[in-house]
């Protein structure tokens, strides 16, 4: 497989195309943002922990029957990906209050939901990516509602099953962003997987165990994705 040129650069990765047009590169940076990029920072050894975790958990769920653009990690800080056109809708799984939810609607960090919700928000940096209801997302024409009901009913899939892993690992999942596109007329999951992209609790002590670490500098960053690495992929 070879590399070939830079498509894209995020804030957290960098995409590459390679010798066939069908599969792209996926490139985990230390880099770390919050506040629509106005904190910036590194997180040491963050990309090849990303990187291993997003492994894991896109296998695990490859294994319940999700479709995703995984193919195989290449090395520390690359996987290998189907090639996909991003629908510009994020995907926002939520089982506790916790970040924009309990500051909006004024619920206690930490309360369970009385039931899972998935929520949708555009995903567009320089609109500082708002929160979408359906009508707007038909109005932009960013998915139309076949696609919009097969990304909900999969993030709620995708929320039992990461749960019920985190679970087995002593860890609450209490939020999580996902991403889909398109792959030869297929909608597959995309993106990443990670302490960046969810809000993880230790079970016992509940520390947390996230970006909210950097957010909120709370210290013991590159411990807390590692102990997360650890549960979730043994010593690496
Ligand atoms: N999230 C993300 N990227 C975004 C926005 C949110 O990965 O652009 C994740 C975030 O880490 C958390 C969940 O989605 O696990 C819910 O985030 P929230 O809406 O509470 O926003 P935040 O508090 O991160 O501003």
């Amino acid at each position: 497989m070879e590399k070939r040129d830079k498509i894209y650069e995020g804030k957290a990765k960098i995409l590459y195309t390679t010798d066939d047009p069908d599969l792209v590169i996926q490139y985990f940076k230390d880099e770390a943002t919050a506040f629509d990029g106005k904190k910036k920072g590194i997180i040491e050894h963050k990309g090849v922990v990303n990187n291993r975790i997003s492994e894991r958990l896109f296998l695990m769920l490859g294994e319940n029957g999700i479709h995703t653009h995984f193919v195989k990690r290449l090395n520390d800080r690359e996987m290998l990906c189907k090639r996909l056109k991003i629908v510009q809708v994020e995907m926002i799984g939520r089982n506790v209050a916790a970040g924009s939810l309990a500051k909006r609607i004024g619920l206690d960090e930490g309360v369970t939901l009385p039931r899972p919700i998935v929520e949708t928000y555009y995903k567009s940096d320089p609109l500082g990516d708002p929160m979408l209801c359906d009508e707007h997302i038909f109005m932009l024409e960013l998915a139309t509602p076949a696609q919009l009901e097969q990304m909900r009913e999969t993030t709620r899939k995708i929320n039992r099953l990461l749960t019920d892993f985190f679970v087995e690992r002593r860890i609450r999942l209490v939020d999580f962003k996902v991403e889909y596109g398109m792959h030869k007329g297929e909608l597959l999951l995309g993106d990443e997987i990670c302490p960046d992209t969810c809000r993880l609790w230790d079970m016992d002590t509940s520390e947390k165990l996230d970006k909210d670490r950097f957010r909120r500098d709370l210290g013991k960053i590159e411990e807390s994705y590692a102990e997360v690495a650890r549960r979730v992929c043994g010593e690496i």
